[in-house]
């Protein structure tokens, strides 16, 4: 029941409609039985600031952040986190006295499934755009001793190396023509191409080929949560290679924010089982 001390958190982005946050931190506000609701804003570009301060102004204590604004959202914040910083992207928010505070929980997501699974494995990165900062991000968490960015546009690649605040080491930008020498080096590929998903449904960013030449100790992890799995992770299973998707990570980093927000452990099983049968009924 919604009172008069009912709480608000909700996502900020344009379109916002397609966004499972809502479906996932609603269930687990129920579940943890707190006076909580979360819900979706649709936020134009121009009406950032305004939207950040009428929010902040009817008391909602913390958003998340969905495209197009991860960025744009910087200039809107009193301080962030030195993460958050490093990533050059936000995706949550919290209300401070002095205004918003952003972090970015993209990263934590990407290696709540992992463990100590892919410490210090080299990483092959598949795609260069706003999810591959955070995986990138991640790899310096893991220690990998290497990470190789591949992307279609090799201008691209080479902004995206060269934007981080400091040098990264061990951090190189290639085009798909270098995967023949990179795939046998791999301890852990991550795809953050759309290929696999939505129209691309049937695709897939490595061929057989590809997988093929990958060593038989690799991890192949797949950002895209739906479908489950993916042509990619499909294949890579069919060479008996250990297989990742998406959900996990979605589902992490939901879970870090919410943590941020309430101040208490999230229940990440109850997100997750919100989130299974909500994209089973989709399909
Ligand atoms: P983005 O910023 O648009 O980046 C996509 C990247 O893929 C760009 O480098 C793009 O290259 C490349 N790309 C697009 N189409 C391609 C193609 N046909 N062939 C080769 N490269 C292609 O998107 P994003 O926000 O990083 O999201 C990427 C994927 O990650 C999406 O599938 C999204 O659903 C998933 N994701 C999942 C989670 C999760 O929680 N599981 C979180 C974030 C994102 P160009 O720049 O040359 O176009």
């Amino acid at each position: 029941m919604i009172t008069g001390r009912t709480k608000l958190l909700g996502v900020i982005g344009d379109p916002v409609g397609h966004s499972l946050s809502p479906v996932m931190h609603n269930r687990a506000l129920a579940a943890l039985e707190l006076d909580y609701r979360y819900l979706p804003f649709p936020v134009k570009p121009a009406d950032l600031g305004t939207a950040l301060a009428g929010l902040a102004a009817v008391g909602v204590g913390g958003l998340n952040v969905t495209i197009p604004h991860k960025v744009a959202v910087l200039a809107h914040l009193h301080d962030l986190s030195p993460l958050a910083r490093q990533v050059g992207a936000v995706n949550t928010l919290c209300w401070t006295d002095q205004g918003w505070w952003g972090t970015n929980t993209d990263v934590a997501g990407f290696l709540a499934p992992l463990g100590q699974r892919a410490v210090g494995q080299p990483m092959l990165v598949l795609g260069c755009g706003g999810a591959a900062r955070a995986v990138v991000a991640a790899g310096r968490e893991l220690d990998c001793p290497a990470i190789h960015v591949v992307g279609r546009d090799a201008a691209k690649v080479a902004a995206f190396v060269e934007s981080w605040p400091q040098p990264l080491a061990g951090v190189q930008g290639h085009t798909w023509e270098a995967l023949p020498q990179l795939l046998p080096t791999a301890g852990l590929v991550v795809n953050t191409t759309p290929l696999g998903m939505g129209a691309a449904r049937d695709a897939s960013p490595l061929s057989w080929e590809d997988l093929q030449a990958l060593p038989a100790s690799v991890l192949v992890y797949d950002l895209i949560y739906t479908p489950r799995p993916t042509r990619l992770l499909q294949m890579a299973a069919q060479l008996g290679l250990e297989t990742q998707d998406g959900l996990a990570m979605l589902v992490g980093q939901g879970a870090e924010a919410l943590e941020i927000w309430l101040g208490r452990p999230a229940p990440v099983a109850v997100m997750t089982a919100a989130l299974e049968t909500h994209l089973a009924q989709a399909i």
